[in-house]
């Protein structure tokens, strides 16, 4: 089983990305999801999509030709700048590209998939099988992540089968906790057309110490779970340390001051 790493954070230097993948090597994963285009207009000069390419091409450097690599545009661009991006990244041989536009739009989501020879994943802002039916019903993308947490078990389940019909794979969205990644995992055992799980690792310095045990990703995979249920118990005098909060939102403007997506 495949773990993806995260790359990201205010460093948007290329020798912090390339140190940042070597260090995901090192830590046994082979895949890194990373989020090099800055907020951007409907469309914009070379300025964002050359300083795109120089990150995503540190990173291929540096994690090796073997790694995976993905690129999750967060649904930021419009069709036309997702078409712009993706033909510069190609050379790159990424996995898949994310979210290159808004998911209300499904014929948006082929424009770009028809235009630019990188598969396209999307998906983590639905949650139920009618909301995938048509991005499956018209081959919109190669890689849907419905997200656990939004979904439930049972529906993620459904939403893969559907997919499975049309060759599609499933990457389960997973920026959750260390319960909902069990949940992930514990499906992906269980999906024919599983293809990888993204997991945040360093977001909290105390994230791995509300579960009693938790599996280490070996080579890029994981064992499974052998006790009953999810398989770890929550630490609730930890958890009820660490009471939950709501981070404020992000924000991105463009130079004129215009709300961007972030
Ligand atoms: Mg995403």
């Amino acid at each position: 089983m495949n773990l993806g790493s995260e790359l990201g954070g205010d460093g948007r230097l290329p020798e912090v990305w390339a140190d940042a993948a070597r260090a995901g090597r090192e830590a046994g994963f082979d895949a890194m999801k990373v989020y090099p285009l800055s907020p951007v207009r409907a469309l914009e000069g070379t300025g964002p999509i050359r300083e795109a390419e120089k990150l995503v091409g540190a990173v291929r450097e540096a994690a090796g030709g073997d790694a995976d690599i993905m690129v999750d545009l967060h649904g930021r661009t419009t069709p036309a700048m997702g078409i712009q991006v993706g033909r510069a990244l190609a050379p790159h041989q990424l996995l898949f590209l994310e979210e290159p536009c808004q998911p209300g739009d499904v014929d948006a989501i082929v424009e770009v998939a028809r235009a630019i020879p990188i598969p396209i994943a999307t998906g983590e802002r639905l949650a139920t099988r009618n909301e995938f039916h048509e991005l499956i019903d018209k081959r919109a993308c190669a890689v849907v992540q419905p997200n656990a947490c939004y979904c439930g078990i049972s529906e993620l389940r459904r939403i893969a089968g559907m997919a499975e019909t049309s060759f599609i794979a499933v990457a389960p969205h997973n920026p959750n906790g260390l319960i909902g990644t069990m949940v992930s995992i514990h499906l992906a055992l269980a999906l024919p057309n599983f293809l990888i799980l993204e997991q945040v690792r360093d977001d909290v310095p105390w994230r791995g110490e509300i579960v009693d045990e938790y599996p280490e990703a070996k080579g890029g995979y994981v064992d499974p779970p052998t006790r009953p249920g999810i398989g770890v118990e929550l630490i609730e005098e930890v958890a009820a340390a660490h009471p939950g909060h709501s981070p404020p939102p992000h924000l991105a403007n463009a130079p004129d001051g215009a709300l961007l997506d972030w």
